[in-house]
């Protein structure tokens, strides 16, 4: 019998918060990674336990400048490619929205051309940010957005509506068979301490003893989903068999105010840190809950892991007890 050819995926974004997340998943289905990563936001650390791994390897590339050649004319054909390059956090992607911008567009380009020359599957990691300040509540798929095409968080929002334009034109012109996930908040083990976002900067606030910082009234919600069930939906959504091909929201709809998110953070560190009041920044989307009837139906996926439980773990992993961390059980 002839041996059994190795299924490769290409994870672009591989060195982030997610992306390593979902690298660690297709090993451990026993795949070939090949991770694609400029390490603006990504870092070594996350990739450091995979060090010794020889199934998987990292290109060090930004998706806006024409692909590595070890990518475009290799051998090996990729069967899968996860398109997750692009800054998430707001601070970060808005420190060159030009670049930002062009990873979305470029960046998708480049990479759809490349899904087509491999006959690769290709999904797309989008954002609610699609939905911008939504008038509807919660959100689903059918609804186009409320986006302001001018203002700060243009460069993210803008670049993945175009970033579905391109890949949803490319399903049309049967180049190539494409997903599209719509990623609510997501939080967990590896965020960067210097992130940016709301869940980052409340645990290692508390867990320094400053004071945990609320822009606005701390009224404005969001829904947040533990990375494992983030992680999962992204797998089910890449491998499922359905005809389905709009996008589907990934997220959890446990929504909760900011507010209620800081206290949460406080009591489950024992911190005794105050609140300090900021100003909402410009466009700060006011509610966002997703609605995932369709990923339940297509996918049969609903998140597992309660907030409680996944802010455990995320704050022994921002304590340092990585290893402790994997111990907290999530259910
Ligand atoms: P992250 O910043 O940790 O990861 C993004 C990765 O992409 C990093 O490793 C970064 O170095 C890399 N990258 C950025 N620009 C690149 C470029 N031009 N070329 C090559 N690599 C580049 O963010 P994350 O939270 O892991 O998000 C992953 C994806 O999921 C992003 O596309 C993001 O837009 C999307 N998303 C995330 C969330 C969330 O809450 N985390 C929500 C919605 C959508
Ligand atoms: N936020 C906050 N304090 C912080 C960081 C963020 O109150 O230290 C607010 C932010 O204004 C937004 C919400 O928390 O209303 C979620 O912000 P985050 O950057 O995590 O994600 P976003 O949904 O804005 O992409």
């Amino acid at each position: 019998m002839g041996q059994q050819r190795e299924t490769v995926a290409l994870v672009a974004g591989g060195a982030g918060f997610i992306g390593s997340h979902l690298s660690d998943a297709l090993l451990a289905r026993g795949w070939r990674v090949l991770c694609l990563d400029n390490f603006l936001t990504g870092r070594y650390d996350n990739l450091r336990h995979l060090e010794r791994e020889p199934r998987f390897d990292i290109l060090d590339a930004d998706v806006t400048d024409p692909l590595p050649a070890r990518l475009t004319r290799s051998g090996r054909r990729l069967a899968y490619i996860f398109n997750l390059a692009c800054a998430a956090s707001p601070p970060h992607y808005q420190a060159d929205p030009e670049h930002t911008l062009l990873t979305n567009v470029l960046g998708t380009r480049h990479l759809l051309a490349l899904a087509q020359a491999h006959e690769a599957r290709f999904l797309l990691a989008s954002t609610s940010e699609v939905y911008g300040d939504p008038e509807t509540h919660p959100q689903r798929e059918s609804y186009w957005g409320h986006v302001n095409p001018t203002g700060p968080r243009a460069c993210y929002d803008e670049g993945k509506r175009a970033a579905e334009t391109l890949a949803f034109d490319f399903l049309r012109a049967r180049r190539g068979d494409v997903r599209v996930a719509r990623i609510f908040n997501t939080y967990g083990p590896r965020m960067r301490a210097d992130d940016g976002r709301v869940v980052s900067n409340a645990i290692t606030q508390a867990l320094s003893g400053d004071d945990i910082t609320i822009y606005g009234a701390g009224e404005q919600t969001r829904s947040f989903c533990y990375v494992d069930d983030m992680v999962d939906g992204l797998m089910r959504l890449m491998l499922h068999d359905s005809d389905y091909r709009g996008a589907i929201n990934l997220g959890n709809p446990d929504e909760l105010m900011v507010k209620d998110l800081a206290a949460r953070v406080l009591r489950l560190t024992g911190a005794r840190s105050g609140v300090t009041y900021r100003p909402l920044p410009i466009d700060d989307p006011r509610r966002r809950r997703p609605d995932i009837s369709i990923a339940e139906r297509v996918l049969d996926w609903r998140p597992r892991v309660a907030l409680d439980a996944g802010l455990k773990r995320t704050i022994a992993h921002f304590s340092g007890v990585a290893r402790e961390a994997a111990m907290i059980p999530l259910k």
